[in-house]
């Protein structure tokens, strides 16, 4: 292989990369546009009680409130998703405690955590476990009487 097709091959590689930060840039744009939508949510809440406030019957600003924090826990979940997708472009995956670790971590360097799972990323190889053939001795029959 000479030095331009690894030139090449560096440079494909790159591209990927590119494409890849790319698609993240563009899926953290939309968590972001979700925050703010979340964030106005949050206002819309706040509005009600207070209008409900000023005439004296809190309970008038429950349908407000049930229908804006409907909003904020699906948009929580859209965002999840979201972050969820931008972590398997990385090949990372995030643990209990928060802490992002790369996708084929067993064990959480920051709590300990053990994943379970390992999400098989395309490698279909699994390493066979075939028990040892137990050497046949028998020793039960060969018991002296
Ligand atoms: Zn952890």
């Amino acid at each position: 292989m000479g030095f331009f097709d690894k030139l090449k091959e560096g440079a494909s590689k790159a591209a990927d990369k590119a494409k890849e930060s790319v698609e993240v840039v563009r899926l953290n744009s939309q968590i972001s546009a979700k925050r703010k939508d979340i964030e106005k949510n949050y206002i819309q809440i706040g509005e009600a009680v207070f209008q409900a406030n000023l005439s004296n019957d809190l309970t008038a600003a429950e349908p407000a409130i049930t229908k804006s924090s409907e909003q904020i826990v699906a948009l929580q979940q859209e965002i999840d998703e979201l972050e969820e997708k931008i972590m398997e472009i990385k090949d990372e995956k995030d643990c209990v405690c928060g802490k992002v670790v790369p996708i084929d971590t067993k064990f959480c360097p920051s709590c300990g955590h053990k994943f379970e799972e390992v999400p098989a990323a395309e490698s279909t190889e699994e390493p066979e476990v075939v028990p040892a053939p137990t050497p046949t001795s028998s020793s039960s029959s060969e018991t002296p009487q």
